[in-house]
């Protein structure tokens, strides 16, 4: 009697129920496989981390006596499709029962599902032990609720996991968010600190990819690869960070600058993600840190906010509107993405250094995400599809349960306010505010129209124009739309035009 047990590629827990002891009679199959790396086209180093990580977590898992049968991805016995191996593992070692840990995916958990039920022998899906709220939370606590809000699910979070609370209950320092505190532009001191992340050489792995077919974008540097591939050395960026980064995180996370691309971010949602990291110890890192005086409470309070408050929630939106989400497109924007998206060429400088770090680093922190990258797409009127499409293959973190509510929701408000009370939309000002980009641009921040205009400056009043039926009634909305009902109708068609003009040649940009 032989249990098939089946890991994902973002199922690297080492504490996993599962690993706690050796049992005999269990094989785990673990697979590279053509059918995860061509749903969509994928950045070169998400492909080579992924892939890398898997097989640091099967030499681990042997290393610890368990059986593994991992088929690489050029491994001329691999189908390449998840179901096609499973059947031949079963019949490789006479398998009986089969198991999995739940998907995080809803195409996998889909997939997976259907594979159980024509499975000829006992099969069933475990926990994957990981996140701290069920698929089905969010939908529970809002079940009575007309609207969902991120706060109130960050609150109840807070109460049931005994976060950052007084002894009495209430939260840490009277107040449960600390976002007024935060989100200050960055001087340049205090300087960025060091980049201590691993150094890897995949080369090796990297030919074997390629050989095999797989089509990517962006830069492999696979002899240079620097994301943490297995727990030890995510624990090792955790610690680096709550010493380094966390201090600084709260009043330094919506800042962007050429001077530096992480600034205080911890790059750790590649750990989290594949499951390296546990939620809970990150979040118990960063509570440490302020009990024993390291770190100060809004920083430490809006670090937690992203990972027991968003990070959960998002995945509660995406359960909650599967399938059906990835195809909503509440504005009806249609436009196509312009080739710079994969070449980094644009003359609008924050759009060139977003996009560049992008292709570069198979990262950019949140706010180069929502208000440069997204906040443009937005208002160029781009297919959120193709735009949900772009950030699930760029992101080395990206993976569709967390990415597709924060891209498709939160970022392009295609699914009518769902994720964000109000679309996340700027003109040149915000992103002049909070960063550097806009010295040296070929553009003018000041100006709306002409061809020095910002391009983002005309875009932002047009879709507020072009839009005004669907969203003038939002209250949050209230002030720019007054402004926009005092504008002189010369000015307004001015700037439709500029608009109009602008949205003909993205690729000129
Ligand atoms: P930090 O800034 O250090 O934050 C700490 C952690 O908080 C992150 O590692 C992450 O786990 C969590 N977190 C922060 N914000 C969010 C959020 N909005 N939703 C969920 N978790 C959050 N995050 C992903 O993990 N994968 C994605 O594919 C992804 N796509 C995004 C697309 C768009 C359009 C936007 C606006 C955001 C997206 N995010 C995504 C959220 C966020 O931008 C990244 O988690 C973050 O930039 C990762 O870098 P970091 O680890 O340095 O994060
Ligand atoms: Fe971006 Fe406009 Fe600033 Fe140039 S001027 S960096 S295009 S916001």
């Amino acid at each position: 009697m032989t249990t098939l047990r089946l890991i994902l590629g973002d199922q690297l827990s080492p504490g996993h129920r599962w690993f706690a002891r050796v049992e005999s009679g269990v094989v785990y199959a673990m697979m590279e496989v053509r059918q995860e790396t061509d749903y969509v086209l994928h950045h070169a180093q998400k492909i080579l981390a992924v892939f890398a990580a898997m097989r640091d977590f099967a030499r681990h898992l042997r290393a610890a006596g368990h059986v593994v049968d991992y088929l690489a991805i050029g491994d001329p016995a691999n189908r390449q499709a998840i179901p096609a191996n499973l059947d031949m593992l079963r019949d490789r070692h006479g398998a009986t029962t089969f198991e999995y840990q739940a998907p995080d995916e809803w195409r996998v958990d889909r997939q997976l599902a259907d594979y159980a039920n024509v499975w000829p022998g006992p099969s069933g899906m475990v926990d994957s032990d990981h996140f701290l709220s069920a698929r089905d939370t969010a939908a529970d606590l809002f079940r009575d609720r007309r609207r969902w809000l991120m706060e109130h699910f960050y609150r109840h979070m807070r109460r049931v996991h005994g976060v950052l609370l007084e002894p009495e209950g209430g939260p840490a320092g009277g107040q449960w968010n600390y976002d007024h505190d935060n989100r200050k532009p960055w001087p340049g001191l205090p300087a960025e600190p060091d980049d201590t992340r691993p150094r890897h050489d995949h080369t090796a792995l990297w030919r074997e990819i390629v050989a095999s077919g797989v089509a990517s974008f962006g830069e492999p540097m696979a002899d240079r690869l620097r994301w943490p591939l297995n727990r030890a050395e995510a624990l090792t960026q955790l610690d680096a960070f709550i010493d380094g980064g966390l201090p600084h995180f709260g009043d330094y996370q919506d800042a962007m600058s050429t001077r530096g691309w992480r600034l205080f971010h911890s790059l750790l949602s590649f750990a989290l993600n594949v499951k390296m990291l546990s939620p809970r110890e990150v979040i118990a890192a960063a509570e440490n840190a302020w009990r024993r005086g390291a770190a100060p409470l809004p920083a430490v309070e809006g670090f937690i906010r992203q990972i027991l408050g968003w990070r959960e929630y998002v995945r509660g939106v995406y359960w909650a509107h599967m399938p059906g989400y990835d195809q909503r497109n509440a504005l009806e924007h249609a436009l196509a993405l312009p080739p710079w998206f994969w070449t980094g060429r644009v003359g609008m400088r924050c759009l060139a250094q977003a996009v560049g770090q992008s292709l570069r680093h198979a990262y950019a922190h949140h706010i180069q995400r929502l208000m440069v990258i997204g906040n443009f797409a937005l208002l160029a009127g781009l297919d959120p599809a193709a735009v949900h499409r772009w950030y699930l293959g760029v992101y080395v973190d990206a993976f569709e349960w967390v990415e597709l509510p924060n891209t498709l929701g939160m970022s392009q408000f295609a699914d009518g306010g769902l994720m964000a009370t109000k679309p996340y939309v700027s003109g040149a000002a915000y992103i002049d505010r909070m960063g550097d980009y806009c010295r040296g641009c070929r553009y003018d921040r000041k100006v709306r129209v002409g061809p020095r205009a910002c391009p983002f400056n005309a875009l932002y009043w047009d879709f507020l124009d072009r839009h005004a039926a669907a969203l003038s009634t939002n209250p949050r909305l209230a002030l720019p739309y007054r402004q926009l009902a005092r504008m002189d109708p010369a000015d307004r068609s001015a700037l439709r035009a500029q608009a109009a003009d602008t949205r003909r040649r993205l690729e000129a940009l």
